[in-house]
This record gives C-alpha cells, structure tokens and sequence, in this order.
C-alpha cells in the first residue's frame, strides 16, 4: 500500500488535471465553432455506398476521444484515489465527525462517505459533462435548452443519482455486516428487484420530472398506431407524446412498461418531421422489440451476470482487503476500489453486451420490416436520422465492436434494402 502512494497520488493529479482539461482541449480545436458552416447531407456516392455527412464527422472527432477517455480515465481514477490513501484518510474524516454518539453511527458514517464521495465525482465531471451534453449538442445544433435548463435537468439527475447509489451502496454494505459469507445470495435478489421496480417507475416518476407527458391527439394517427399493434399482435394501453423538443432536435420513439400498463411513447420531433409511414415503421421497430420480450430479457440478463459478478466481487474482496488498508471487507473505504472492478467489468464485458444488443436490434429491424411492408419508408427514415441526429452512417470495425448498440445506419439501410417481402 505505502509503496503505491506516492506514484499514485501523482497519478491521481494527472487524471484530475484531464478530466477538467479535456473540454477545453476539443474547445480549444476550434470544429465546434465552425459546425455551423458544414452540412449536415447524408453522402451517396455513385456505387450506391454511404458517407457521413461533413457535420457528423466533425461532431464525431469530437465525440469519440471523449467517450474513449470517460471509459479509460474513470476506473483509473478511482484506484488511484484509493491506493493514494485518500479513501482511508475521508473515511477516517468522516467518523470523527459523527463520532460514536448514537446506535448505527457506523452505518451513517457508511452513508455519509457514500453519498460525499459520488458527489465528488459528479462535480469533477460537471465541465467534462457540460461541454459534451450541453455547449457541443448547441454549437452543433441538436441542442434547443439553456444553459440554466441543462443545469436543471443536471441537478435532478444527480439528485436521483445520489437517492438510488446511497440506497444501493449502503444496502450492500449492511448486508456485508449482516451475512459476511451469504451476502451475493441475498445482494443479488435485492439488485433483480430493485431493477425490476426502477424500470417499471422510471415512465411514471422519472420521465415527467425532465418531459412533459401527453396523449397523443392525432386521432388518425393513433388509430393507425392501435392497428399495428393488432397486427403485431401487441395491446397497448397508451400512446402518449413527450415534449422532447424543447431540449432536443433528435428523434426517437419507445415503449415502456410490463404487463397490462403498457405504452408507446413518441418525440414531439418524430411527429413534426416524418410521414406516418415513417412513424409507422419506428413503432413497428419497437414492437418488435416487445414481441421479443427484450426488455424483460434485458434486465433477467444483466441481473443473472450481475448476481454470478457479485459471487466474483466477495471472492476478490476476501482477497485483497488486508492489502488495501482496510478494516475488513465491509470497511466502505473500500468503495472506489469496488466502484473501479465494476467499472472494469463492465468495460471488459461491454463488446459481448453490445454484440447482444445489435443481435436484438436487428431482430426488431426485421420485424419492423415484416410488420409494415414498408422498406423504402425504412430507407428514407434512416438518412433522415443519420442526418437530424449527425450520426455517423458506418465506423470502423473496431468501433462497432466497442461502442455500437445499434448496427450502423448504413447496415440498417443495406438491410431494408436487400428484405424482399411476402
Ligand atoms: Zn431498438
């Protein structure tokens, strides 16, 4: 531990130093400045084959530095900050501030450092967060809020960020101090049902704290919506509009919701600037997921992996706790230590996460196909996309592998366009 405090407290500068430099470094290239100027025209070049549009590549030489730092700097970040003795020297902190004046006051001191320490790593990464969800999305135009609204919108999502890792967090580490050997058994039910609620609330509580949320007018429109999900053999409950506009220049479409309480949701953007053939065939897409039940399978998937991960956490934590410094396992100054095996893991297992996820994707793709017959609406929808989100049409195979949720939009379209229909 001692032989690591030095080089990791340096380390701990540097990062620092990059996490609050790096926006003012892709600031300082001046693209965002001139992306006004490019245009925003999906390529076709004579072979048929598609290029991004001059605006879209911009925004991406922007975008993917970013994203490759946030994954390799984060877990980083967090180890140095624990092997730099930070960790023991806030939590140590902490208890002589609550002292032991009353019962529980270890479980607060828990709480406390929990709650202080994401804080800490919120604020760190406000200007990295601001520049890239706020002064990027304006500077390329697919952004319509104000700074003070994004900061807004950034204050409730740190305050719900806060509720559920203090909830989670502490849960665990009582459970560590309840059950030190059964602990994942009982931690790995506990996160299946918090995930199984937070889902099921997240369009009743969450969504209508950022949206206004409305039923859809359109009286035609939603009958030819209710008509396809007959077709798809789907009962909807509501369809309902949200106010995505006031924030954004993108488009999407969702469905949310298990069981009986089931609803379609529309961006006020996809009803302003598409044909109902279009609108037709983005719902037929997330039918296709319900007809699979990805959802479900979605969230049954992470928690199996996510339960066998907790049996694979106590087994590491036993291991390495002495080595750290701590007091035992359950010692929450151990918390970025586990916060970065986490972060590992879930970067390690991220190309075998997205694989699955293009797979469900294309399955609602062609679903989406079969149920509305509609390849050239298809077609036109996706260069529509590519060019009002700035979307990059294809990227090299190494990105796909590592980041792509979704097949590229050029994949998407060379689909629609060799699907013969029945
Ligand atoms: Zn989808």
């Amino acid at each position: 531990m001692n032989l690591f405090r030095r080089p990791s407290v340096c380390l701990l500068t540097i990062l620092v130093v990059v996490i609050l430099f790096s926006p003012l470094a892709c600031w300082l290239t001046g693209i965002g400045q001139q992306a006004d100027t490019l245009s925003a025209q999906v390529i076709r070049l004579p072979d048929g084959t598609l290029v991004s549009s001059p605006k879209a590549q911009a925004l991406h030489r922007l975008t993917l530095p970013l994203r490759v730092e946030r994954v390799l700097v984060y877990p980083l970040l967090l180890l140095a900050f624990q092997f730099s003795g930070g960790a023991l020297a806030w939590r140590v902190r902490l208890e002589r501030l609550v002292g032991r004046r009353f019962r529980g006051s270890e479980m607060a001191v828990v709480l406390l450092f929990i709650l202080t320490f994401h804080l800490a790593l919120y604020l760190l990464y406000l200007p990295f967060n601001f520049y890239r969800g706020f002064v990027l999305m304006r500077q390329f135009g697919l952004s319509t809020q104000t700074a003070a609204g994004w900061l807004s919108d950034w204050g409730k999502s740190v305050l719900i960020a806060l509720l559920t890792d203090g909830l989670l967090w502490t849960g665990f580490y009582w459970l560590l101090r309840r059950l030190p050997r059964r602990w994942p058994v009982v931690a790995g039910a506990g996160l299946l049902v918090f995930s199984l609620v937070y889902t099921l609330l997240t369009p009743v509580l969450i969504t209508p704290l950022f949206y206004e949320v409305r039923p859809l007018e359109d009286a035609a429109l939603r009958q030819r919506i209710l008509a396809l999900a007959g077709r798809a053999g789907m009962a909807v409950d509501r369809v309902e509009v949200i106010d995505a506009s006031a924030k954004t220049t993108a488009v999407n479409a969702y469905f949310t919701g298990f069981g009986r309480a089931r609803r379609i949701v529309l961006y006020d953007t996809l009803l302003a600037g598409y044909t109902p053939d279009q609108i037709e065939v983005v719902l037929a897409h997330e039918m296709g997921h319900w007809y699979y039940r990805h959802h479900l399978l979605a969230v049954l998937g992470v928690g199996a992996a996510a339960w066998l991960g907790l049996f694979g956490l106590r087994w590491l934590l036993n291991r390495t706790w002495p080595r750290l410094g701590l007091r035992g396992p359950a010692d929450v100054a151990g918390l970025p230590y586990l916060l970065a095996v986490v972060a590992i893991a879930s970067l390690l297992s991220l190309p075998v996460q997205n694989a699955v996820s293009r797979y469900a994707e294309r399955q609602a793709d062609r679903f989406a196909l079969e149920v509305s017959q509609k390849p050239e609406a298809f077609v036109q929808l996706f260069e529509q996309f590519a060019e009002q989100n700035l979307s990059p049409v294809d990227a090299p195979g190494w990105e796909k592998f590592l980041f792509y949720t979704h097949p590229s939009i050029a994949e998407r379209i060379r689909m629609a366009e060799l699907w013969v229909g029945d």
